[in-house]
C-alpha cells in the first residue's frame, strides 16, 4: 500500500473554531477536526478520493482521520485541525519549556479501511449529556441594542460589537466576525445546567452546595493539585485561583503554556519592544505575519488592526506592505505582497539570516531555511526602509523546535532594526483572557504561568511545573479545570495519565474535560451573561459586557471559585 512521508502541522480552523462553541460533543465538531488536509498532489500520489480514510502515524502514536484534498499547494506538509485526534501523533515532550511540540512532527500516511475513533473509542468514560438550548419562551419581552460590547472569543477583544437581546435572548450579534457571532449567538447552546458528582463510573445531578464540598474534598486531600485552565474567564475569577492555589500548596498554570509560553519565555531573556494595536493601526506601514494565519483565527484583526485597517497615517491598504512567513499557503498569504515559504522547525534561522543581514553581514548559502537569500535580502531591505514595521507571529513558531529559542532570535531581530527604524513585535494570542490569566499570575506571584507553591512560595521551572510536564510525568494527584479543556488539547499521553486522577471542571459547556470529569460545576458564559475584566493581546485592559441573565443557579467562576476557596479553608480548619 503506497504510503507517504510527511511533516505535520496541527493548529486552529474556522471551522473547529466555530464548533467549539456550539458543543465538542456534537457530529459538527467531530467532523471539524477528525480530518487531516493534503495537498492537492500528495492526496492524488495516495490514491485517494473525497472521502477516503488514512492512517497517520508518527514516532507518538497512531490515528485514522478523514483525508481532505486541500484548496491550497502545500506539498509535502499534512494539517490537522488541534483537537482529540491530532493529540494522538504529537510528540509530547515539551523539551524543557512546557510546550508539547504540535507542528513540525514526521508522520507516515496512508490509506486504510478502518474506521475513525469516535469520542466513545477515544475516552470510555465520556458523559452524553442532554441538548440544551435557549427555552424559547426567553425571547419574549422588550427588546433593545446592546453597542460597543466586547467579543469574548479571542484576543482581539473587538470591542465595537452590536447586539440586539429580545427579553432574555440574544437574536443578532452586529459587526463580529463569524467566530465571535458563533460564541454569542450559541451562548445558551451545549450548556451545563446543573452541577454534577460522578457516582460508580455515572455522573448524577447535586446540588451546587454538594458539588463545592466535594471538590473541596477532593482538592484538600490531594498531595499535589493541579489548577489549570484560566484564559476564558474574567481576571476577577483568576485572582481567586491563585489565592486558592497557594491555599492548597498546589500548582497554577494557565493555557499560554500550550500556546505562548515560549514567547513569556522569550521576553524573560531579552525583553521586547512592542506597542498597542492603536499605534499598529494608526503607523504601520510595513506588516508581516510570522506563522499565524489572522484570516482563520483571528478574523477582524486585519480590518481592525492591521493589513485593511484605516489609520491615521497610514489610512489604508495600498499605505502597508504585507508579508507572510510560513510553512504553507494560508488565506493570509494569498493576501500578501510577499510570500516567503519557510522549511518547518527551521524559523530561527531564517531569524538569524535576517539579523545577520540588518548587521550587514554576509550569508555564504544559496538558502537558509529553504527560502533563497535573494529573498531573504529583499524582506531586510523591506524591513529596514519601512516606517513603522511589525512582526506579528503565531503558534507557527511557539509550537515548533526551538520554540523561546525562535522567540528571542525574533525579539533580537526587532531590536536590531531599532538602529534603523521603528519596529516592534506582537505575539497574536488566542483565547481572549490568556493575556489576562498571564497578567494577573505575574502580578501575583512574579511568574506568568507555570506557578507551583509546593513549598509555601511561588517557584517556575517549566519543564517540571507546567501543565503538559506535570501530566506527562503523572506529578499530581488531582486538578481543577478552569474554563478549559485539556482533555481535548494536550498530548494523548498528558490526558490518558489526566484520565487516572480526580478531575473537577467549571465551566459554562459541556467539553471533553467536563464529560470526563469527577465534579462539574456549571458557570456563567464573561462577557455575556456576567461582567468582568480581561486583556486585550496587546495587553490593554478591557470591561466586559453582561447582555443577559445566566441560566437559573448559575453563577460565575468568581463566585464559584470563592465558595470553594471558603470550603477548603473551613475543611482545613
Ligand atoms: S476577531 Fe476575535 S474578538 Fe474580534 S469579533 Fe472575531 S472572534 Fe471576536
Amino acid at each position: 500500500m503506497t504510503s507517504l512521508k510527511l511533516t505535520l502541522v496541527t493548529g486552529r480552523s474556522l471551522n473547529q473554531g466555530r464548533w467549539i462553541d456550539v458543543g465538542k460533543l456534537t457530529k459538527g465538531y467531530y467532523e471539524s477536526v477528525a480530518l487531516v488536509e493534503l495537498d492537492p498532489e500528495d492526496f492524488e500520489k495516495l490514491g485517494l478520493k473525497e472521502g477516503d480514510r488514512v492512517k497517520v502515524e508518527s514516532k507518538y502514536g497512531s490515528v485514522v482521520v478523514k483525508a481532505v484534498k486541500s484548496r491550497r499547494r502545500h506539498p509535502g506538509i499534512a494539517f490537522i485541525p488541534m483537537g482529540p485526534w491530532a493529540n494522538q501523533v504529537i510528540n509530547p515532550d515539551t523539551y524543557g519549556s512546557g510546550m508539547p511540540t504540535l507542528k513540525g512532527i514526521e508522520v507516515s500516511i496512508s490509506k486504510t479501511s478502518e474506521e475513525i475513533p469516535d469520542f466513545k473509542k477515544l475516552f470510555p468514560q465520556i458523559f452524553q449529556p442532554e441538548s440544551t438550548g435557549d427555552p424559547p419562551e426567553s425571547a419574549t419581552g422588550e427588546t433593545k441594542i446592546v453597542k460597543d460590547v466586547v467579543c469574548s472569543f479571542c484576543g482581539c477583544l473587538c470591542d465595537d460589537l452590536e447586539v440586539e437581546v429580545a427579553g432574555n435572548r440574544i437574536v443578532k450579534v452586529g459587526k463580529a466576525c463569524a467566530l465571535g457571532v458563533s460564541k454569542i449567538l450559541h451562548a445558551r447552546e451545549n450548556r451545563i445546567l446543573h452541577p454534577y458528582v460522578r457516582n460508580n463510573g455515572e455522573l448524577e445531578r447535586v446540588d451546587l452546595k454538594t458539588a463545592i464540598r466535594k471538590a473541596a474534598k477532593i482538592l484538600v486531600e490531594a498531595k499535589y493539585p493541579l489548577l489549570y485552565g484560566w484564559s476564558n474567564t474574567t481576571t476577577e475569577a483568576i485572582r481567586v485561583g491563585l489565592e486558592l492555589a497557594e491555599y492548597l500548596g498546589g500548582c497554577f498554570d494557565n493555557t499560554s503554556v500550550i500556546c505562548h509560553g515560549p514567547t513569556i519565555l522569550g521576553v524573560q531573556e531579552v525583553g521586547y519592544v512592542t506597542s498597542t494595536l492603536g499605534q499598529v493601526r494608526n503607523h504601520a506601514d510595513l506588516i508581516i505575519f510570522w506563522g499565524c494565519n489572522p484570516l482563520n483565527a483571528h478574523p477582524r484583526h486585519l480590518n481592525r488592526y492591521s493589513a485593511l485597517a484605516k489609520g491615521i497615517y497610514a489610512k489604508s491598504r495600498k499605505d502597508r506592505k504585507v508579508v507572510v512567513i510560513d510553512v504553507r499557503e494560508t488565506d493570509t498569504a494569498k493576501m500578501a505582497d510577499f510570500f516567503i515559504k519557510i522549511e518547518p522547525n527551521r524559523d530561527y534561522e531564517l531569524a538569524s539570516a535576517l539579523r545577520m543581514i540588518v548587521k550587514g553581514y554576509d550569508i555564504e548559502f544559496e538558502k537558509v531555511a529553504g527560502v533563497e537569500v535573494e529573498k531573504i535580502k529583499k524582506l531586510a531591505e523591506m524591513m529596514m526602509s519601512a516606517k513603522f514595521g511589525v512582526l506579528f507571529y503565531g503558534l507557527g513558531v511557539t509550537m515548533t523546535l526551538g520554540k523561546g529559542r525562535n522567540i528571542e532570535e525574533m525579539l533580537r531581530l526587532a531590536q536590531d532594526l531599532n538602529e534603523w527604524t521603528k519596529f516592534v513585535v506582537l505575539p497574536m494570542r488566542g483565547h481572549y483572557n490568556v493575556v489576562g490569566a498571564n497578567q494577573a499570575s505575574a502580578w501575583t506571584t512574579g511568574y506568568a504561568f507555570a506557578v507551583d507553591f509546593r513549598r509555601g512560595y511561588p517557584r517556575h521551572y517549566p519543564g517540571a511545573t507546567s501543565a503538559p510536564d506535570l501530566l506527562n510525568n503523572g506529578d499530581v494527584d488531582a486538578a481543577l479545570i478552569v474554563a478549559s479543556d485539556p482533555v481535548a488539547h494536550f498530548p494523548a499521553k498528558a490526558v490518558k495519565n489526566l484520565l487516572k486522577i480526580p478531575l473537577i471542571t467549571i465551566d459554562p459547556k459541556w467539553s471533553l474535560t467536563a464529560a470526563v470529569s469527577t465534579v462539574v460545576i456549571p458557570s456563567a458564559v464573561a462577557g455575556v451573561e456576567v461582567e468582568g475584566t480581561a486583556y486585550r493581546m496587546d495587553k490593554v485592559a478591557l470591561r466586559l459586557k453582561k447582555l443577559v441573565e445566566p441560566p437559573e443557579g448559575v453563577l460565575s467562576d468568581e463566585e464559584i471559585l470563592n465558595m470553594l476557596l471558603e470550603e477548603v479553608k473551613k475543611l482545613c480548619r
